[in-house]
């Protein structure tokens, strides 16, 4: 006998081969998904002990990615650009405020270091550095995606350092300890630990439509799932009922749990579901969202591989909003189950 998730990956074969959508997507290996499946092992270990951290930052294989503000600081060449500066070539760049041991890539040491961000303005004169943000940097395959992980933890640890440098529990500046991963106020002697806010994102499903919205910051043709801050005291299945019935006035049912994307802007987690509408008509606040509405699975799959009639777009596999549209496309409201 099947287990359930041996029946639940049953039945979406067998859906597949029923799904007739003319525009589907060419088949192939889904592109990877922006700042996750890290190779870094962060060997949380090391992070108290300073003869080994010491020892790290003189290996030869050592690397470093720089951080002032929104902003990566790359080495450029020609056509050809690095991420990867060896620790010394990082500290000839700018003053560093702060280093952090971002772990071990295949043994080597790897550190995110933060510059100041005013600085970093001063360093767009180079013409041996690139300096861009770190979603151009992903959007635009500026650097192979092994780098993109990496850039992402040293890009929101850099952040949370950059928002965190007095104590909120006395008002007290605090310093930095274990190679950048806490935070300690020498006046009352709180502990202060990197953050992550988690934020719910969704596709509304009502069988063979699903809803998408639009932000005004988006590009004009381009649509996308809904999403929203969990707040304090909410599951993720509350938070994805409350931000839907906030946002377009649809009551959701069932929540099914998709995949999670690291979204270091500045340092979110970004947790990919979909749930099931239990009503149709859509109220948009316009105050969170431009427009919303229904999507057919065919439009839908037209956007997905650029060939909608009308120009319509869905955000790039960067991003998790295209994967969670694409396994509905692919799956249709079995993805519910
Ligand atoms: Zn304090």
């Amino acid at each position: 006998m099947l287990s359930i998730r041996g029946r639940c990956a049953k039945r979406r074969s067998e859906n597949r081969h029923r799904l007739k959508v003319s525009a589907r997507p060419e088949p192939g290996p889904h592109p990877q998904l922006g700042y996750a499946a890290s190779l870094i092992d962060r060997a949380a270990y090391c992070r108290t002990d300073d003869a080994a951290l010491a020892k790290f930052a003189d290996d030869a294989r050592a690397g470093a990615y720089l951080i002032g503000g929104e902003l990566v600081v790359m080495k450029q060449q020609g056509e050809t650009i690095d991420p990867l500066f060896s620790v010394a070539e990082a500290q000839s760049v700018g003053t560093v405020r702060e280093r952090i041991f971002l772990g071990l890539m295949q043994d080597a040491p790897r550190f995110g270091f933060g510059l100041d961000a005013a600085a970093v303005e001063q360093l767009k004169l180079r013409n041996d550095l690139k300096i861009t943000d770190l979603r151009s940097i992903a959007v635009q395959g500026m650097v192979g995606a092994v780098h993109l992980p990496p850039l992402a933890e040293a890009k929101a640890m850099i952040g949370w350092h950059a928002r965190h440098r007095f104590c909120p529990n006395c008002g007290a500046s605090t310093r930095v300890v274990q190679a950048g991963w806490r935070r300690d106020c020498p006046s009352c002697h709180a502990e202060h630990f990197p953050r992550t806010d988690p934020v719910v994102i969704m596709l509304v499903i009502a069988g063979e439509r699903c809803l998408l919205g639009r932000s005004p910051r988006f590009a004009s043709t381009m649509w996308s799932c809904l999403a929203g801050f969990c707040e304090p005291g909410e599951a993720i299945e509350e938070a994805v009922r409350r931000e839907v019935l906030e946002e377009v006035g649809i009551v959701s049912g069932r929540v099914r749990y998709f995949a999670s994307q690291p979204w270091p802007f500045p340092m979110s987690l970004m947790i990919g579901c979909h749930a099931e509408a239990k009503s149709e008509k859509i109220v948009i606040d316009r105050s969170e969202i431009e427009d919303a509405r229904w999507f057919d699975r065919e439009e839908l799959a037209s956007m997905l591989a650029r060939s909608h009639s009308g120009g319509l777009t869905t955000p790039p596999p960067i991003a998790i909003a295209h994967h969670i549209i694409r396994d509905y496309v692919e799956h249709g409201s079995d993805v519910l189950l």
